[in-house]
C-alpha cells in the first residue's frame, strides 16, 4: 500500500471520495508519521484523539454522501489559531496553559468544510521571528539538511512548525498568518508553497494579534493546487472582523492550468539586493524564462521606495504589537507573577511572560508612539507605507498581471547561526514585507536548490484579490520546477 502521508491534499480528497480510503486510516498514518517525527518539534500540541473523532465523523458524512470540501483531509493548525478547548499559547510563556472557549473563523470555516485536526504547529512567539527559534517550546528543526552535513537547520519563521509539517508528510496542509513575510519565508525554506492572500481575504478573528493591520492568515501545502483548495475553505466574509471584506471567495482550484500567455509580468529592478546569493539571482532568472516559454511577457519595472519597506515595517509592526501585547497583564489570561502592589504584578507577569524578541518589540513600539516621537516615527513610517503601496498601484495600472521576485535573499541556515544581530534576522523579510505593507496577495512557490540541495523559493505578488492569478502562475513555475522532498533523517 503506499504510504498515506505522502499523498497529496487534492488526490487524498480524490481518493476519500472514491472511498479508496478512509479518514480514520488517513488520520492514523498521519498520527503515526508525527509521533515518529518529534525530533523535528514541529508540533507543540498532538490531538490524536480529536483527529480521531473528527476522522470517523468524516467517515460517516462521506458514507451519507454528504462530504464537504476538505471531508477527512488531515491538518495542522499554526497555535496562533484559537481552537475551542484546545490549548492555545502563541508559543509564549504568558498564555500558559490558556485554553481558549471559541474557536477563530479561519479553524471553524476548515472543521465546517470536514477538515481533520491533528494538532498545533510550533511558531516564533507571538509570531515575532523568521527561524521559529523564539519559541517558547524550542526551535523546530527543518527536515531539511546541507549535503553531507548533519547541522540542524531552521525550518524559516513564524510559522515553521506548519512549514516542516508540511515538508515531512506530518499533515496534507497546514495553516499559517504572515505579518511580514511569516508564511512565504518558511514556506521558501522548506520546499512548500505558501501564500499570504490579500489583506481581508481571510479573518482575524480568534487568530492571537501581531500588528493588525499586517496580520493575515493563509495555507501551507506540498503543491499549488492544495494550497488553492485549502484557501477556498480558509478564506471569505465574517461578520466578526471588519477588515475582512464580504466578497464571495472564488474557485480557486479552477484558476490551475488556465494559460497565462500575454500576462505581462513585473520584475521589479529594486529587488537586486546587495549580499543577494547567485544562486537566489539564477534561480530568479530561470523563473522568468520559466513564465516566458509559457507565454507570459517579461517587463522590468520600477518600485523605488522598496528600499524603505523593511525600516518602515520595523516600526509599524512594533507599534501595533505593544499595543495589542498591553492585554497580557497576568489578570486575564495565562501566566500570574505576584508583586508587591497590582503594578509590581503587572511587571513581574510581563517581565516572566514575555521572551528578549518580544520584550525587544514591545520596547520599540511604545517609544515609536510616545509623545514627542509619534510623529517622528510612527507617523513618517505610515506615509512610507502609503508611497510603498503606491508603487505597486502605479506598476499595476500599466497592465502588470503579477510581479515575479525572489522569496527570501538566501537558504535556509542553521539552528543559532543568526540572531546576536537581530537586523541580521530582520533582513530575511526583505523581499516579504512590502507586500504586507501595501496589503497584497503573495505566493511563494519552490523553484530550485541551492549548491548544498536546500529548497529555494520565487515570490509572486499579485493585485489585491487577485489570488487566482498567482496560483495560475504559481503552478506554471511548479510544473518547470518539479517538486522538492527531503531525505527522511528522523
Ligand atoms: N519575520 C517578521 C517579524 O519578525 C515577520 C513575522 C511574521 O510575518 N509574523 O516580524
Amino acid at each position: 500500500m503506499t504510504d498515506l502521508t505522502t499523498l497529496t491534499l487534492a488526490g487524498a480528497r480524490d481518493a476519500l471520495r472514491k472511498k479508496e480510503l478512509s479518514a480514520l486510516d488517513l488520520a492514523d498514518a498521519h498520527l503515526a508519521a508525527i509521533e515518529q517525527a518529534r525530533a523535528l518539534n514541529a508540533y507543540v500540541l498532538e490531538t490524536p484523539e480529536l483527529a480521531r473523532r473528527m476522522a470517523k465523523e468524516s467517515d460517516a458524512r462521506i458514507a451519507a454522501g454528504k462530504a464537504g470540501p476538505l471531508e477527512g483531509i488531515p491538518l495542522a493548525i499554526k497555535d496562533l489559531f484559537c481552537v475551542k478547548d484546545v490549548r492555545t499559547t502563541a508559543c509564549s510563556h504568558i498564555l500558559g496553559n490558556f485554553v481558549p472557549p471559541y474557536e477563530s473563523t479561519v479553524t471553524a470555516n476548515l472543521w465546517r468544510d470536514g477538515a481533520v485536526m491533528l494538532g498545533k504547529t510550533n511558531n516564533d512567539e507571538f509570531a515575532m521571528g523568521s527561524s521559529n527559534e523564539t519559541s517558547h517550546y524550542g526551535p523546530v528543526t527543518s527536515p531539511w539538511r546541507r549535503e553531507g552535513s548533519n547541522t540542524a537547520l531552521v525550518p524559516g519563521g513564524s510559522s515553521g512548525g506548519s512549514a516542516a509539517a508540511v515538508a515531512a508528510n506530518l499533515c496534507l496542509g497546514a495553516t499559517g498568518t504572515d505579518t511580514g513575510g511569516s508564511i512565504r519565508q518558511p514556506a521558501a525554506f522548506t520546499g512548500t508553497v505558501g501564500i499570504k492572500p490579500t489583506y481581508g481575504r481571510c479573518s482575524r478573528w480568534g487568530v492571537v494579534a501581531f500588528a493588525s493591520s499586517l496580520d493575515q492568515a493563509g495555507p501551507f501545502t506540498r503543491t499549488v493546487r492544495d494550497a488553492a483548495i485549502l484557501l477556498r475553505s480558509m478564506a471569505g466574509p465574517d461578520a466578526k472582523d471588519t477588515t475582512c471584506v464580504d466578497m464571495a471567495v472564488p474557485d480557486y482550484e479552477a484558476a490551475i492550468g488556465k494559460s497565462v500567455k500575454g500576462m505581462k509580468i513585473g520584475i521589479p529592478k529594486e529587488y537586486r539586493v546587495d549580499g543577494m546569493s547567485p544562486d537566489i539571482d539564477a534561480l530568479w532568472q530561470q523563473g522568468a524564462a520559466w513564465l516566458k516559454d509559457a507565454g507570459a511577457e517579461l517587463v522590468e519595472v520600477s518600485l523605488p521606495h522598496t528600499k524603505y519597506a523593511l525600516p518602515a515595517y520595523y516600526i509599524v509592526a512594533p507599534a501595533e504589537a505593544s499595543s495589542n501585547l498591553a492585554r497580557y497583564d497576568g489578570v486575564r489570561y495565562g501566566l500570574r507573577e505576584d508583586g508587591r502592589d497590582i503594578i509590581g504584578m503587572y511587571e513581574a507577569t510581563r517581565a516572566a511572560g514575555f521572551g528578549k524578541e518580544v520584550r525587544r518589540r514591545v520596547m520599540i513600539g511604545t517609544y515609536v508612539l510616545s509623545a514627542g516621537y509619534y510623529d517622528a516615527y510612527y507617523l513618517r513610517a505610515q506615509k512610507v507605507r502609503t508611497l510603498i503601496k503606491r508603487d505597486f498601484e502605479e506598476c499595476f495600472a500599466k497592465g502588470i498581471s503579477a510581479i515575479l521576485t525572489p522569496a527570501t535573499p538566501t537558504a535556509a541556515f542553521g539552528v543559532g547561526e543568526k540572531g546576536a544581530d537581530p537586523i541580521e534576522m530582520y533582513l530575511n523579510d526583505i523581499f516579504t514585507v512590502t507586500v504586507n505593507m501595501a496589503g497584497l496577495p503573495g505566493i511563494a512557490v519552490p523553484a530550485g536548490r541551492d549548491g548544498q540541495g536546500l529548497p529555494l523559493g520565487l515570490q509572486l505578488i499579485g493585485k489585491a484579490f487577485d489570488e487566482e492569478t498567482l496560483f495560475t502562475l504559481g503552478e506554471v513555475v511548479e510544473q518547470a520546477a518539479g517538486r522538492f522532498t527531503p531525505t527522511r533523517w528522523w
